[in-house]
């Protein structure tokens, strides 16, 4: 099996500034593989440990 992992940071949106969109980090982050892996909305921390555990293990 090809493990192919992507980590996504979320991002808070923010009332527009001068009516740009702005964005802050959520402070979490979902990891997704190609082997079916899915965290779903986890503790960015969280998710960058699984992110690279998961690398190793395959
Ligand atoms: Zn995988």
């Amino acid at each position: 099996m090809q493990h192919s992992t992507s980590l996504t940071r979320d991002l808070r949106e923010l009332p527009p500034i001068d009516s740009w969109a702005a964005f802050e980090p959520a402070g979490t982050a979902t990891v997704a593989c190609s082997c079916g892996l899915d965290t779903g909305h986890i503790p960015e921390g969280e998710a960058f440990a699984i992110d690279r555990e998961h690398r190793a293990a395959s």
